[in-house]
């Protein structure tokens, strides 16, 4: 039987508390409660983002050909900072998309996806009591980084401008109001995170808009941490616009990218950071002192798929040409079957997510007032369950001040097979005429 003192001692033990305190009010996260609730109920997803199309057989042959080549030393631990094939293919590929010389082991570092490069971005660049602009709505692992780096985001939105012709609204009619972000900057602002393409409206920010921001950075010694995981996937004949290319942004720009974005393998978790030495050398440090480095076969095939790209750039068989020609035709789809039983869709300009008004369906699923769930969680949570159809509410890309501001609108994935998009549609089709019978 334990003893007296030795329950006490345990029971002492167990009341320290035992959680960090940069996790406090973190701990909350869409995607657990989202991807089950999409894992349990789901006849068709369109909720978190990822192709359920196969990944090009050029990657997967390569990767293949990593794993059985002969060359067993690709088992092994490679360079921390990047598979020496991988940085230099990077550093060639983007001296073409930015016009200037780079150097591999400088200028470029790999990353466990675009996910972990953030994360080495916010602890590197970020200090206690450095505010961090984030513009919404956002990719919200964003703010949770921010937090856990000491930092405070400082929230500014785009701003909703319905066109009054009565067109779809599209990505580009959410804008930053120049006043209202300029009056954001201040002694204590470090960083600013620009998402261009951006998750989920896929607005793609323009020249104005880009230097706009520029301005304002150079003007206030800011750095900028330009997250463009979604750089290929534009359309429309639009260009995506690197903001590192803009008068004095190089110096202060950290761009970051991902192989699970650009070649549809996101469970790959392939990434890359590319920037001047400068910053890069910190999130080196970082990046050293927590994961080291990323698995070494996945950046071999991945670099090899970059000489591929590398040596068909701009050609009509490249694979960052015909992917956005592929989603462009999958977006259109589901626009037009959003459209067809009003889910009035905002158009993206880039991406592959897209926006939807449910306020004509709000009917079925009433509100429940006082709740500290906002009524689009509730609406996705309704409609995988009784639906099976799965999607992810806006509100979850805003701050917590402003998601009460939101709730009328939710995110669906469209780099789907065909079947897919046409499951969903289905699914809208029948649930449009059961609202018009009833
Ligand atoms: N940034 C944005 C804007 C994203 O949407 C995502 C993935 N959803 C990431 C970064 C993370 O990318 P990865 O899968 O390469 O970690």
């Amino acid at each position: 039987k334990a003893s007296n003192s030795l329950s006490f001692s345990l029971q002492a033990k167990m009341s320290r508390p035992v959680q960090a305190r940069r996790l406090e009010g973190i701990d909350k996260n869409i995607w657990v409660e989202f991807v089950k609730l999409a894992a349990t109920y789901s006849k068709v997803n369109l909720g978190q983002g990822f192709p359920d199309f196969p990944a090009p057989d050029f990657l997967t042959e390569a990767f293949t050909r990593a794993l059985g080549g002969g060359n067993h030393m690709l088992h092994q631990y490679t360079r921390a900072f990047g598979h020496p094939p991988l940085v230099k293919v990077l550093a060639q590929f983007f001296e073409k998309l930015l016009g200037r010389d780079l150097d591999p082991m400088t200028n470029v570092m790999v990353t466990v996806g675009a996910y972990q490069a953030l994360f080495c971005c916010f602890q590197a660049l970020v200090d206690e009591g450095d505010e961090v602009i984030i513009i919404e709505p956002f990719f919200d692992c964003y703010e949770p980084m921010v937090k856990m780096a000491g930092g405070t985001p400082v929230f500014v939105p785009l701003r909703p401008n319905p066109p009054k012709d009565g067109k779809l609204m599209s990505s580009a009619d959410w804008q930053l109001d120049p006043a209202e972000l300029a009056s954001k900057f201040s002694e204590r602002t470090k960083v600013i995170v620009l998402n261009s393409p951006n998750n989920p409206l896929g607005k793609v920010f323009s020249r104005g808009e880009l230097g706009l921001i520029a301005e304002l950075c150079v003007k206030h010694d800011v750095l900028c941490i330009s997250d463009e995981v979604y750089e290929w996937l534009v359309y429309d004949g639009k260009q995506h616009i690197r903001i590192a290319s803009l008068e004095g942004m190089w110096d202060r720009t950290v761009i970051i990218g991902s192989a699970g974005k650009t070649f549809s393998a996101t469970g790959w978790k392939v990434g890359w950071v590319v920037g001047p030495n400068r910053l890069l050398q910190h999130l080196r440090t970082v990046h050293q002192n927590s994961v080291y480095h990323c698995a070494t076969i996945a950046q071999e095939a991945v670099a090899q798929g970059f000489q591929r790209e590398l040596m068909l750039y701009g050609k009509p068989e490249s694979y960052f040409v015909q992917l956005p020609k592929e989603l462009q035709q999958k977006r259109d789809w589901l626009v037009q079957s959003l459209d067809g039983v009003g889910m009035k869709p905002i158009i993206p300009e880039g991406t592959y997510f897209l926006v939807a008004d449910i306020s004509q369906f709000k009917s079925d699923v009433p509100d429940v007032p006082n709740s500290d769930e906002p009524y689009d969680y509730r609406f996705a949570k309704w409609m995988v369950k009784n639906k099976g159809l799965a999607a992810i509410p806006l509100s979850a890309f805003y701050s917590e001040a402003h998601k009460s501001n939101y709730t009328n609108f939710i995110r669906f994935c469209f780099a789907k097979e065909e079947a897919t998009l046409k499951a969903a549609n289905d699914i809208l089709q029948k649930w449009k005429q059961e609202k018009t019978s009833s």
